[in-house]
């Protein structure tokens, strides 16, 4: 089994569906409304869980009742939370409107994850142990790079998807192996707009890169390797919160198995793909045997 760290985010999603996402100073009427465990970091170790991944998870939780309910979806999802701690104050909150066409808008506010500021001797030793270590930039920045920097030194593989997107130091470039943005955090980061010229752009501080594209798939680039276009399956979207954390939680379980990085991608985006259909975040994720029916 692939052995997985997640360094990384939890949050309550507080989700409210509407028609049509009200603009700056407008009011408008909701459907209906969920409170869903997620984060970035809680998603991907959900997704890679679910996807066959044997899952730890590092980070923080509030002494809310949502820090409750958080802890307790993961460990639910079989993802080991001994190293989760919880903290005085507020879970981490997510807003988010999702409208009729499956689009989202999205507020973070980190309470706990806030908190994460250093690694212990306990965190150091689980992700020198772990095959890959995931990380996310919804803790502190100086943690993310610590993690990672230690994954490096241990020869543990780093994942590191850039979002919420913001500018980001060399020596976190410096110790990631696989960089997996968005077409519009490729975008931020590069200053290039065609995914394509971003993805190339990138290769100058990571050695391989995953630009996902939403419905039209993802595009892999490697130092020395020609660009890799793989497709989506085409699916009816109806709510696309975690594609990308449901990308990446199963294109690492099928890179720590040793899969060949086209077979990984493309069992990854089904994953995705799959989520899409469904409403919410972690709730929305596949099971492997459901990602393994549906590649048929
Ligand atoms: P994020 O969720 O981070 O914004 P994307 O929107 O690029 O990232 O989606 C991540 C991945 O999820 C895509 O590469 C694709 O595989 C899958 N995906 C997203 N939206 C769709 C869709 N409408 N149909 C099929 N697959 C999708």
């Amino acid at each position: 089994m692939t052995s997985i760290v997640v360094l990384g985010s939890t949050n309550m999603d507080l989700v409210a569906y509407v028609a049509k996402a009200p603009a700056r100073g407008e009011t408008v009427t909701g459907r209906s409304f969920r409170t869903i465990p997620g984060g970035k970091g809680a998603n991907q170790a959900v997704a890679a869980a679910r996807a066959g991944g044997e899952v730890a998870m590092i980070g923080a939780v509030g002494s809310d009742d949502f820090g409750y309910r958080l802890r307790d979806t993961l460990e639910h999802c079989s993802v080991d939370t001994d190293l989760l701690r919880t903290v005085e104050g507020p879970s981490g909150t997510a807003h988010i409107v999702v409208d009729d066409e499956g689009g989202n808008a999205i507020v973070v506010v980190p309470g706990a994850n806030g908190t994460v500021t250093s690694l212990s001797h306990g965190d150091e030793a689980l992700i020198a142990n772990a095959d890959l270590l995931l990380l996310q930039l919804e803790l502190p920045l100086s943690v993310v790079v610590d993690g990672a920097a230690h994954a490096r030194r241990s020869g543990v593989r780093t994942v590191l998807t850039p979002a919420p997107v913001q500018p980001l130091p060399p020596e976190l470039f410096d110790v990631t192996d696989l960089l997996v943005p968005n077409e519009h955090e490729a975008t931020a980061l590069t200053g290039r707009a065609d995914p394509h010229a971003a993805a190339l752009a990138l290769l100058e501080v990571v050695p391989e890169v995953v630009v996902t594209l939403g419905a039209a798939g993802c595009l892999y680039a490697a130092r020395g390797a020609d660009l890799l276009a793989v497709p989506a399956p085409q699916v009816r979207a109806v709510d696309t919160t975690a594609a990308g954390d449901t990308f990446v939680g199963a294109l690492a379980v099928a890179l720590g198995e040793g899969r060949p990085v086209p077979e990984a991608l493309a069992w990854a985006g089904t994953a995705a793909a799959l989520s899409v259909r469904r409403e919410g975040a972690s709730t929305s994720m596949p099971y492997r045997t459901e990602i393994d029916t549906a590649l048929g």
